[in-house]
C-alpha cells in the first residue's frame, strides 16, 4: 500500500486504485471489506471457466414465461399498489403466506411477527444493528456463511466459532464457550446458526442436538438467530423442525425466497418475539422506509396462483442430480488424503485438503486450469479454514461440475507432487 499527501489529504493506493476518503471514515468502515467470493465473481463467470465458487440458485429451472405474464399482469390489475410506497413491516397478506411456508418446517406463528425483509440479508444486517455494539460477541459455527461474517464485522462485532461435525454445532463446544466468554466477562448478544445444509460446510444439526443448543442457550441467557434459506431444499423426506418450531421466545428465525424462488425478488423475512419485531420494523423503516411493494406482490402473486410446492420439489430433484455428479466425482477422482461432506440437500460440499496444502494458494492455478471454488479462510473470523474450500453445486449442469472436478483433481494432484 503506497501513501502520499495530496491537498491536505491522505491517499492510500489499493491495487491501481486511490482512496482519498480513508482517514475519516467511520471506525466501523474497516470492517467492511471485500470478501473473497466477491474478487472470485469476475474471474468465475469467465464462460470457461467450470465455477463451483458462487451460491447461485439456478433460476431458469422456474417457468420464466408464467413469471413473466404474474409481473405484467401486478402492473395492470393492482399497480395503485405494487407501485405506491408500503409499511415498514411488509405486505400484510404477503405475511401470511409466509406463516403458511413456515408451518413446512413446523413453525405455528403469528403474521404481525414477521418483518419483511430485503433478502435475509437485510435481516441479519437489521438483526446486527439492533444487537450489537462494537466488541460484543456474536457465536457462530466455524465455519460459517460468509455473508453473515461481513455484516457481524460491519458492526464491530467479535465472532467467536463454535465448532461443528457432520451433526452440526457441537452442543459440548457451544457450553463450554458460553461459560469460559461468560466467566471471561465478554458480552454474548447472539449465537448464528444454519441448520440446515449450511452454507459453506453443507452439514445439518441432527433433531438431539438442536434441542440441547436450545436449551443451553436458553439457560445461557443467549439468543439464538436461525437462519434459513435451505430449509426446503431437502433431498430425502421431510423438512427438518425448525428451532424456532419449539421456542418463540428465544430465537429470531430468517427465511427467505431466494432459493425456493428467485433472489431477483430480494423478498426474505425475519420471524421475530414481539418485542424485537418491533426494534426491527423501526430498523428497517430508517434503512429503506418500505421494502418494494412491487416485489412483495409478485412473490404474493406467485405463491397464490402458482404450485410452488412442485416448483420446490423439481428445484429439489435438479440440485440432487447435481450433488450427486459432484458427490460421485469426487468419490472417483480427487486423489487420496481430501476429505469432503455430504450434503442431505442446499447448495454446498466442503472439503478438506491433505495436510500442507493450502486452498488459496492453490487458487491461481485452479482458475489457470479453468475451475473456481473458494477459499475456505473467507468463512472464518479467525484464520481458519487454509486446508477447506467450499464447492457449490447449484449451478453448472452436471457434466460441467464432473468436468470441474476433474481438473479440480489434476490441480491438486499436481499440487501434491511439489
Ligand atoms: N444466509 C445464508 C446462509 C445464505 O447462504 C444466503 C445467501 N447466499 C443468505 C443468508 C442471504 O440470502 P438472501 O439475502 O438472498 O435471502
Amino acid at each position: 500500500m503506497a501513501q502520499e499527501l495530496d491537498h491536505g489529504r491522505t491517499n492510500v493506493t489499493h491495487g491501481s486504485r486511490i482512496d482519498a476518503y480513508v482517514d475519516r471514515y467511520a471506525a466501523r468502515a474497516a470492517g467492511m471489506v471485500a470478501s473473497e467470493i466477491r474478487a472470485l465473481f469476475a474471474v468465475a463467470s469467465r464462460p470457461e471457466v467450470v465455477s463451483l465458487a458462487g451460491g447461485m440458485p439456478y433460476v431458469n429451472a422456474l417457468p420464466l414465461d408464467l413469471v413473466s405474464e404474474l409481473v405484467a399482469d401486478l402492473v395492470t390489475s393492482r399497480g395503485s399498489v405494487a407501485l405506491q410506497y408500503g409499511s415498514g413491516q411488509g405486505d400484510p397478506a404477503l405475511r401470511e403466506q409466509i406463516c403458511e411456508v413456515m408451518r413446512m418446517e413446523g413453525i405455528e406463528a403469528n403474521a404481525d411477527d414477521v418483518v419483511v425483509t430485503v433478502g435475509s440479508q437485510q435481516a441479519l444486517d437489521l438483526i446486527t444493528r439492533i444487537f450489537i455494539d462494537p466488541g460484543d460477541v456474536v457465536l457462530a459455527e466455524g465455519p460459517s456463511y460468509v455473508g453473515a461474517l461481513g455484516t457481524f464485522s460491519a458492526y464491530q462485532a467479535k465472532v467467536v466459532h463454535i465448532a461443528m461435525d457432520d451433526q452440526g454445532l457441537i452442543p459440548e463446544s457451544l457450553a463450554q464457550t458460553i461459560y469460559a466468554l461468560q466467566a471471561a466477562g465478554n458480552r454474548i448478544k447472539f449465537l448464528y446458526t444454519i441448520p440446515n445444509f449450511q452454507n459453506p460446510a453443507g452439514v445439518t444439526m441432527n433433531e438431539v442436538r438442536r434441542r440441547q443448543v436450545l436449551e443451553i442457550c436458553r439457560r445461557a441467557g443467549v439468543l439464538v438467530v436461525e437462519d434459513n434459506p435451505y430449509g426446503l431444499l431437502g433431498f430425502d423426506g421431510e423438512p427438518m423442525r425448525a428451532l424456532r418450531a419449539d421456542d418463540s421466545e428465544g430465537v429470531v428465525y430468517l427465511g427467505s425466497f431466494s432459493k425456493t424462488l428467485a433472489p431477483g425478488f430480494r423478498v426474505g423475512w425475519a420471524l421475530a418475539p414481539h418485542a424485537i419485531r418491533d426494534k426491527l420494523v423501526l430498523a428497517m423503516e430508517s434503512a429503506v422506509l418500505s421494502h418494494s411493494s412491487f416485489t412483495q406482490l409478485a412473490v404474493g402473486q406467485y405463491l397464490a396462483t402458482q404450485p410452488w410446492r412442485e416448483q420446490i420439489k423439481s428445484f429439489r430433484e435438479l440440485y440432487r442430480e447435481r450433488r450427486d455428479a459432484l458427490l460421485g466425482a469426487l468419490d472417483v477422482l480427487m486423489p487420496p488424503g481430501c476429505t469432503w461432506t455430504r450434503p442431505a440437500g442446499g447448495f454446498f460440499v466442503w472439503m478438506t485438503l491433505p495436510e500442507g496444502l493450502n486452498s488459496k494458494a492453490i487458487l491461481p492455478r485452479a482458475v489457470a486450469e479453468r475451475v473456481a471454488f473458494v477459499p475456505g479462510t473467507g468463512f472464518y473470523s479467525d484464520g481458519g479454514g487454509a486446508r477447506n474450500m467450499r464447492l457449490s453445486f447449484c449451478y453448472p449442469e452436471p457434466d460441467r461440475i464432473k468436468e470441474g472436478v476433474r481438473r479440480l483433481a489434476g490441480v491438486i494432484e499436481q499440487e501434491l507432487r511439489l
